[in-house]
């Protein structure tokens, strides 16, 4: 190796630290800014980040970094430590730490940066073999508020991995010089982490079993093959950042035994499940819509009349019809099993039952379960709920409001000439506007609201427990600052606004709510667009 590549090596190698250090940097911020009442806390943790940042920056002679830092340093003697940063500092503060982003992020990336919008905390790692998709992607999940990094090589990613134990990695199957390469460097990245980082494969060349089972088996969640849309890779990541706590699945125990029921309960309860137990089949039908459950387990023989029986009733019910059933009993004749899963079974366990399997066996349906409801019910350019779905829920939401005797408000979103964006820019530019209006209204409802894609750009949201005028507010201000992204187009950008209509629920069904607050929908259009109206039928 010459003089000169060494000292390039050696350059970039302290390059990292420097880098390293600035993410330290935008870390602490972003707990700061999160919670401005807690920030005092960390006051002095981000002081001394942004010192050694500076120290180091000047050291190895990173002039951008050296500045940026120097700006914040300088802003921060004006915030005394234990009290709570104000507004107007914070404000100063986030300029300069956009500063720093920006000289952080990679060069490929630099050329038509826009300023990142909140960062969430946890990174996104990229490691792909085209740079240039890698900074492509980085730009377009920073619009949606994700912070990424790229790698160009092996050891790179493992040591930010071991800085920062990232949310996701999406990796380049052919990562690297050698065959399968990035496959190799993910097997030794998870063997130094206790839970698997989630990973996004994709390969241009390579779909093959072996690849895939070899990718899958050291904690690939998905495999794209062949090349991938971005818009498409952004959504995987969405799901792997946000919705990544799996929710407890909703258990119904049938078991006319009390105490085998409540066997079952305290092994489900323990293996972090929601469990609901009846001992009476009579109760079923109620049980069914009350609980709702994603799993059904059965006793086989119970007086009056035997599980099979009900497995048939629960079918004959349209929603029910995919719910995986499981049976219990202490029925060991292989025929007279298979009978019971002609009948609509899915499963069957043997009394006594080991914890070890009923759990195991809960999870593989229940997972499979959920995939297949996914696709069922949800849109799949947004991942919203479709059109059915929401009228679905909307009406369980009727019950639930009349129940409990609580406010309920519905609302229609219509983007404002959409047809001009398509006409304009194209379809698959439209289809990104309306991925990241859904992005938007779910980073900034509430999850006990529910989002649909009611139709083409129309979008329906159910906001439980909420007075029209709470829902206005909220949406006014969804509506407000949705207006001031920047949607890019290539090298152009344009923005886009939409109207809406709230409605409160006053005592009707689904289909006239849902009319009424098209009506004020329209009213919106009709005031010029880009507001909000509450019915006032
Ligand atoms: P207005 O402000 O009155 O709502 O005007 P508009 O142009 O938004 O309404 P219009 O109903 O005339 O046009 C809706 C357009 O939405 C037409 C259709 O091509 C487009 N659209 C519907 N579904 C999709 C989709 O899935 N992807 C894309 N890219 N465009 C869609
Ligand atoms: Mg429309
Ligand atoms: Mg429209």
């Amino acid at each position: 190796m010459n003089d000169e590549s060494q000292k390039e090596k050696l350059r970039q190698h302290f390059a990292r630290r420097v880098t390293t250090q600035a993410r330290v940097v935008l870390d602490t911020w972003q707990k700061i800014h999160e919670d401005k009442s807690l920030s005092g806390a960390h006051h002095g943790e981000f002081v001394a980040a942004t010192d050694k940042l500076v120290r180091y920056a000047q050291r190895f002679e990173m002039a951008g970094h050296a500045d940026a830092g120097k700006k914040i340093l300088g802003l921060l003697a004006d915030w005394p430590a234990d009290t709570p940063l104000e507004d107007a500092l914070a404000r100063q503060i986030q300029d300069a730490i956009e500063a720093l982003s920006r000289s952080t992020l990679r060069r490929t990336d630099l050329d038509n940066t826009e300023a990142p919008h909140q960062f969430r905390r946890t990174p996104v790692y990229i490691a792909l073999a085209n740079q240039e998709m890698a900074g492509r992607l980085i730009r377009q999940l920073e619009f949606f508020g994700f912070r990424a990094s790229a790698f160009s090589s092996a050891e790179e990613l493992i040591e930010a991995c071991a800085l920062h134990k990232p949310e996701t990695i999406l990796m380049d199957v052919n990562f690297g010089d050698a065959v399968n390469a990035g496959l190799a460097t993910i097997e030794q990245l998870q063997e130094r982490h206790d839970t698997p980082i989630p990973i996004i494969f994709m390969s241009d060349e390579d779909g093959s079993i072996e690849t895939r089972l070899r990718a899958s088996r050291c904690g690939g969640e998905e495999f794209f093959y062949p090349a991938v849309d971005p818009g498409q890779l952004i959504e995987k990541i969405e799901t792997y950042t946000h919705g990544n706590t799996v929710e407890p699945y909703k258990v119904l125990v049938l078991d006319d035994s009390r105490a085998q029921a409540k066997y079952m309960e305290t092994v489900l309860k323990k293996a972090g499940m929601t469990a609901h137990i009846i001992t009476d089949p009579m109760q079923i039908i109620h049980a069914l819509e009350e609980f709702s459950p994603e799993i059904i387990i059965l006793d086989m023989y119970m007086p009056g009349c035997t599980g099979m029986e009900i497995a048939r009733v629960i079918r004959q019910q349209d929603r029910f019809h995919s719910v995986p059933i499981i049976y219990l009993s202490a029925e060991e004749d292989v025929s007279k099993q298979l009978h019971a899963m002609s009948l609509g079974g899915d499963d069957f366990l043997t009394k006594p039952i080991d914890p070890k399997h009923l759990v195991a066996t809960i999870h593989n349906r229940g997972r499979r379960a959920r995939s297949l409801l996914a696709l069922m019910i949800r849109d799949s350019l947004t991942g919203l709920y479709n059109h059915t779905h929401t009228l679905h829920l909307l009406d369980q939401e009727i019950v639930r409001a009349r129940q409990k005797d609580q406010p309920l408000s519905f609302a229609m979103i219509d983007i404002d000439y959409f047809k001009k964006v398509n006409d304009t820019f194209g379809h698959p530019i439209g289809d990104r506007v309306l991925r990241s209006l859904s992005m938007f209204l779910k980073q900034r409802l509430r999850k006990t609201d529910h989002i649909g894609r009611y139709g083409g750009e129309e979008f329906a949201i159910i906001l439980p427990n909420t007075r029209p005028s709470d829902a206005r507010n909220v949406l006014n201000e969804i509506r407000e600052r949705f207006c001031e992204l920047h949607q890019p187009a290539g090298d152009r950008e344009f923005n886009v606004t939409f109207s809406c209509g709230v409605a409160a629920w006053q005592g009707e069904s689904s289909q006239a709510l849902c009319e009424r607050a098209d009506r004020a929908l329209y009213d919106s259009k009709n005031a010029g667009r880009n507001c909000v109206t509450t019915s006032s039928e």
